[in-house]
């Protein structure tokens, strides 16, 4: 067993203030028998430092009836509650959920608030050292889903926190929400989602690294969704329909902000602030919107008219767009910052570094070479063309040259080949086309012959970053090696340009990036914010997208005066269940994007065919829709709901149908720092029957495969109400109230109990390997309600 300190409380305050000294390295322990099995068979990653023994606590073991029902002290052993005589007289089933409860040794150890805060069951989370690091511990997939499952939820599974691919993602777009509307047949439902979080999904759907397929857990079933795709598919539904979806807000808050800079993080902004209902004008020194998305982006990739249908819909939204007007030069910045009641600074990182080798001057920037060919002028390159540099800029440099009619286009950059910053996909794309790399060399210098180049001379590189990961290449300068070269193009990253800033708005500046707070992108001037490669330097469209979204609303709270509130997460009984669909683990490849043939791809034309409708649906189909599907385990957990108990803590009283909830660590809403004191549970009202039923697989020590626990409340022979919990069927005790509200009125008979089982498995949606547990649900529920009629 891991070692750890014991401290035993000897009231609640005493073990409220450990717990709050040591926050996650405490833990409390009431019956230990949970808990010390756990570190018995080690089964986390992480074990607390201190356990807060709170049996040590007086005066928390007690059960007394008053007018108003029953008290049990938190403390109370389960064995006393299976014998206790008002227990088994007026409530026989929470007698008989104690008593169901594993062997006497543990009822004789276990208190009730243990047995209701025990930890989930699963035998992947608790497989011993802890070989599976589950999403409930934080990890990021439920094994259960795609392996062992028989003993896990039939009602679908628990988001316990944000899915992998969202949590990779910048903008944290809800991927799996949307994926389950388009399997639902709501498309509109889906756009909406996706649109919530990113307002240009046409274009990211084309250009995004897509860093939610990275972490997709498909990808270790057989390959990663086609996320990318299926977003492009949603934005260009969205760009058809754009009249209905981007509207002009119904509301005129009279509030005017100022956007400078029209590339992804402008567009963002102005897309979220108009739907707040500000009013906005977008400044941009181009004569078309867009920024890279525009100029630099080339249109291969991205087609213009697609950014141009995005600016549209902003356009006819009510986003005003002041382009050819540099401001710094045209208008300055104070007099916006006195004619807006709010800035956001999008300018991007459009300036050539120097990397100071001779003769520089005569190479080309990457930026420019790519901004001419955007904005039309066609200029071919020189025969023999030598790009350096090692991210998508360059790559994108290299295949609009090649396919310009270079003869030859070589790559050269700094980092390995594996090493290199661009997208994989992008290197192979360029291979495929003809370029040749040259990885792990640096330039030393140009050759040059009568003014013009000649070749360049590189030097073998031999790493790239220091120890703290900064840039600090290091050179074997014994390795030498000149190349051959007409022209020289420099892609070798973008700087800030500031000659826009104002001295009358001195923003605070740092490592030449405007810097701002990073939750709400706030400058050091109250007012204006900023984001985009303006903050962060060269990024990419997803972070500009996400800088936009997170300026636009921080802006809002700046207009109405308040404070980021921290994220309210329903902390409540956990989200909706969601669908297991077994169509998830039919090994399938992904869809594969459509391409142009090499020899018809052009500089102007979309290589990318992107996804049909039917491919869409397909690839939707493929989401594991991550969530948790361990269930709880507690025997006592239906009982209570079942007796409409309440939950009395050091903090609330909860009802105790609110009180379970599946998070990572976590089984219950409590916080970290509450403590159970009470279970109340009101009088039996006159005429009520109630049950418990347990199915496992030996008489002692097994967890329920299914228990129910019912209140019938007879009048007349007919039922007047009736409370029915599923446990261990669910990843929370599962109340079915549709089988409540069919039962009301009804007299008890064969009929009514065989329909009543089967609405009782209506939301029922079985793993792969347990559907038996619907059939034992079934009888369960069946045959608690004949034993009713039999007791009338
Ligand atoms: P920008 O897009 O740079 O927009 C800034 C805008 O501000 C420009 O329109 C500019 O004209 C305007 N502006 C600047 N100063 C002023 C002023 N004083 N007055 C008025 N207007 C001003 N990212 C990806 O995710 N995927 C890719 O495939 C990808 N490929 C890329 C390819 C190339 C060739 C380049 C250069 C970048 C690529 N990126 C890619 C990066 C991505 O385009 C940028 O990270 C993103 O555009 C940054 O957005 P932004 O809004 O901050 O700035």
């Amino acid at each position: 067993m891991r070692p750890f300190r014991h401290f035993n409380a000897e009231s609640l305050d005493a073990a409220i203030s450990i717990l709050n000294t040591y926050k996650e390295r405490a833990q409390v322990v009431a019956g230990g028998t949970d808990l010390l099995g756990i570190f018995k068979d080690d089964i986390h990653a992480v074990y607390p430092e201190i356990l807060v023994n709170i049996k040590t606590i007086t005066g928390l073991s007690y059960i007394n009836e008053d007018t108003d029902g029953l008290k049990i002290g938190a403390l109370t052993k389960l064995h006393q509650i299976e014998t206790n005589q008002v227990i088994n007289e007026k409530h026989p089933m929470l007698a008989e959920a104690a008593h169901a409860v594993a062997s006497p040794q543990i009822k004789n150890m276990g208190t009730i608030s243990g047995n209701i805060c025990q930890e989930m069951r699963c035998w992947y989370y608790r497989y011993p050292e802890n070989m599976f690091h589950c999403t409930r511990k934080g990890g990021k997939f439920c094994n259960a889903l795609t392996g062992e499952n028989r003993y896990h939820s039939i009602f679908g599974a628990v988001r316990v926190d944000d899915p992998p691919c969202s949590l990779n993602c910048p903008a944290t777009v809800n991927v799996p929400s949307y994926l389950s509307k388009i399997r639902e047949g709501d498309f509109f439902g889906a756009v909406e989602t996706l649109l919530a979080a990113n307002p240009l999904p046409a274009i990211t759907g084309r250009v995004c690294p897509h860093f939610c397929e990275e972490e997709c857990n498909r990808g270790e079933f057989d390959e990663a969704v086609s996320i990318r795709s299926i977003e492009r598919f949603m934005g260009d539904y969205i760009l058809l329909n754009a009249k209905e979806i981007i509207k002009p807000p119904e509301i005129d808050t009279g509030n005017r902000v100022a956007i400078v800079g029209s590339g992804p993080a402008g567009l963002s902004a102005a897309y979220y602030l108009r739907r707040l209902g500000h009013n906005v004008v977008v400044y941009d020194r181009m004569e078309e919107p867009g920024g890279m998305l525009t100029y630099g982006i080339p249109a291969y990739r991205l087609p213009k008219d697609v950014v141009r249908h995005h600016v549209k819909a902003l356009r006819d939204a009510g986003i005003e767009f002041r382009l050819k007007t540099d401001v710094g030069n045209k208008i300055i910045l104070y007099d916006l910052k006195k004619d807006f009641d709010s800035i956001f600074l999008a300018s991007g990182a459009w300036k050539q570094p120097s990397i100071g080798i001779e003769n520089e001057g005569l190479t080309k920037s990457g930026l420019e070479f790519l901004t001419n060919v955007n904005l039309g002028v066609k200029e071919v390159p020189e025969k023999r063309v030598v790009v350096i540099g090692g991210g998508n800029v360059a790559v994108d440099v290299g295949i609009t040259a090649l396919r310009l009619g270079a003869e030859q286009v070589t790559l050269v950059c700094l980092e390995s080949r594996e090493g290199m910053p661009a997208l994989e996909l992008e290197v192979e794309q360029a291979l495929e086309e003809g370029i040749k790399l040259m990885p792990s060399w640096g330039p030393l210098k140009v050759l040059e012959s009568n003014g013009k180049v000649a070749g360049i001379e590189l030097v073998r590189c031999t790493s790239v970053f220091d120890d703290e990961c900064r840039f600090s290449p290091t050179f074997d300068r014994a390795v030498k090696q000149t190349i051959a070269a007409d022209q020289i193009i420099m892609a070798v990253g973008q700087k800030t340009n500031f000659t826009f800033l104002d001295p009358e708005l001195p923003l605070k500046i740092e490592r030449d990036l405007i810097a701002v707070d990073e939750d709400t992108q706030e400058t050091s001037i109250p007012g204006v914010f900023a984001g985009g490669d303006v903050t962060s330097g060269p990024a990419t469209v997803i972070q500009a997208i996400a800088a936009g979204r997170r300026a636009a609303e921080a802006i809002d709270r700046y207009f109405k005066g308040v404070e980021k509130q921290e994220e309210e997460k329903d902390e409540r009984r956990a989200s909706p269940l969601l669908k297991f669909n077994s169509d998830y683990l039919i090994r399938t490849n992904r869809a594969k994007r459509q391409q142009l043939p090499i020899s018809e791809r052009n500089i102007s034309s979309e290589d990318d065919f992107g996804l049909d409708q039917s491919e869409i649906e397909t690839e939707a189909n493929r989401c594991f829709n991550c969530g948790c599907v361990a269930v709880s385990p507690s025997d006592i957990a239906p009982a209570l709901i079942a007796l409409d108990a309440k939950i009395k803590t050091t903090k609330r009283t909860i009802e105790a149908e609110d009180f379970f909830a599946a998070k990572p660590m976590k089984s219950t809403i409590l916080d970290p720092d509450e403590l159970v004191t009470e279970i109340q549970i009101p009088a039996p009202k006159p005429g009520s029957e109630t049950s418990y039923s347990k199915f496992r697989i030996r008489k002692s020590i097994d967890f329920p495969i299914v228990s129910v626990a019912t209140v019938f409340n007879m009048d007349s022979g007919k039922i007047n109400e009736a409370r029915i919990v599923l446990g261990a069927v669910a990843p929370v005790p599962l109340r079915v109230k549709e089988v409540e509200y069919f039962l009301k009125g009804k007299e008890i008979g064969e009929e009514v109990a065989e329909e009543a089982s089967a609405i009782a498995v209506k939301g029922a949606n079985p793993l792969a390997m347990n559907e038996y547990k619907v059939q034992i649900v079934k009888a369960l529920v069946k045959r608690a309600i004949l034993a009713v009629a039999a007791q009338v």
